[in-house]
């Protein structure tokens, strides 16, 4: 029998003393010369990929007003903290994207967010990350603690970040990291050197190394490090660090500085609420370092800007108007049923006197909402509705037959 020769299915050349052709799958036959050009195009392709991918991390960054303007679809109120926020960042990437052609270099610019707990700390850090499309991570303070303590290793951080971009360490250098709770490792006390303060000075040094920038060796897996391990270096000169706390009292130091008495208990809560929301806007670096934090870590937190506690409305707006908001959410999830859901005015209102009643904040509106929802998220599917109302008598007795103040609540 005479043997066919094979014939490229791309240049049509026929098998040859000079041409290779090779059987790809059993019914496709390409020559060498073919499939090296193939190779060169998916490599091309690849690489512009890559490309497009790093234009997106840092090319072109949204104007401040645009950054703020998109907070503003996640978080109700807060209207200087995102402002402060919205420079901070774009100030960052035109950094990051600057040229290195003259002797100006622009500072990093770190934010520290002062304000109480569950008032949106997080949530603008996270709603910035989301916008800009980078790698985006979330670490506790207290968790830390210096090398050869129990706890995790400072660096541990970054594994984080490079856990949110599958170890891309490009990507991860240009990421955001957000540092809750840094007010709990102040420095306890004027002598940290008296009994080692290891929650506290210690960490914060380790903080500084990654604050300012340097090429720092991470744990691929986190926790502690161990000699076998084979650490990824990591460059922090990019990386956006915004930090979070409470500073419980920090209104305290402010008065003191400001010369201006905190009002006591003869006092009503309402005063004393407003008087703490004017004074946390007045606060300064200087109050962190009265607070605990070391000079040289407020050093490298240059935005400071504060948050105020969260009022009746603000709750209020909360509960239906962000982007994803809770009450759309619920909405959503009906919706897929085939079943309009509808939550009444007084519904809202019984949802947001729970929260302050309970002094659950903006965090407890989810926890109420669901306590609510129960029911009907396990009735309405199988009930053949088409509709469903919340009102305000459906919340009370929902959360009075939950035990819903009984609770324990965190
Ligand atoms: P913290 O200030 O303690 O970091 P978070 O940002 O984690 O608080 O807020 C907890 C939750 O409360 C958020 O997930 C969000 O649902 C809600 N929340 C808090 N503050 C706001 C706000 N200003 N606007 C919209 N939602 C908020």
């Amino acid at each position: 029998m005479k043997k066919t020769n094979r014939v490229c299915a791309m240049c049509g050349r026929p098998e040859g003393k000079d041409l290779k052709v090779i059987s790809v799958f059993d019914s496709l036959n390409l020559c060498t010369d073919c499939i090296s050009y193939i190779d060169t195009v998916r490599d091309t392709q690849l690489s512009q990929e890559k490309k497009d991918t790093k234009k997106k991390d840092g090319g072109s960054i949204p104007k401040p007003r645009e950054i703020k303007e998109f907070l503003d679809q996640y978080v109700i109120g807060q209207e200087e903290a995102k402002k402060y926020l919205s420079v901070a960042v774009y100030n960052h990437y035109k950094r990051i994207n600057q040229k290195g052609d003259d002797d100006i270099d622009i500072e990093k610019s770190n934010v520290v967010l002062v304000g109480p707990t569950g008032t949106g700390k997080t949530l603008l850090a996270k709603s910035i990350a989301r916008l800009l499309d980078v790698p985006f991570t979330i670490v506790d303070a207290t968790v830390l603690t210096e090398a050869g303590y129990v706890g995790e290793d400072i660096e541990s951080l970054l594994t984080r970040l490079l856990q949110a971009c599958d170890y891309d360490v490009e990507r991860a250098e240009r990421g955001i990291v957000f540092i809750d709770e840094i007010d709990k490792i102040a420095r306890k006390g004027d002598n940290p050197s008296i009994t080692r303060d290891v929650s506290g000075e210690g960490v914060q040094q380790g903080l500084l190394k990654l604050l300012e920038g340097s090429v720092v060796l991470v744990p691929p897996n986190g926790g502690r490090k161990h000699p076998e391990q084979k650490m990824i270096p990591v460059d922090t000169k990019n990386i956006l660090f915004i930090c979070g706390g409470a500073f419980d009292g920090i209104e305290r130091k402010i008065a003191a500085r400001l010369n201006t008495h905190v009002v006591g208990y003869g006092h009503d809560e309402k005063s004393r609420k407003q008087q703490r929301e004017n004074l946390m806007r007045f606060v300064m670096p200087g109050d962190l370092k009265s607070f605990g934090l070391i000079p040289e870590i407020i050093g490298r937190l240059p935005v400071l800007t504060s948050l105020e506690p969260l009022d009746r409305d603000a709750l209020r707006r909360i509960l239906t108007e962000p982007k994803n908001a809770i009450t759309r959410q619920y909405k959503k999830l009906f919706e897929t049923d085939g079943v309009e859901l509808v939550f009444e005015d007084s519904a809202l209102d019984a949802v947001v006197d729970k929260a302050i009643e309970y002094k659950l904040g903006a965090r407890g509106l989810r926890s109420i909402v669901e306590t609510v929802m129960v029911d009907p998220m396990f009735e309405v599917p199988s009930s053949g509705d088409k509709s469903f109302i919340v009102t305000g008598d459906f919340v009370n007795s929902q959360l009075e037959k939950a035990h819903f103040g009984k609770m324990e609540i965190k």
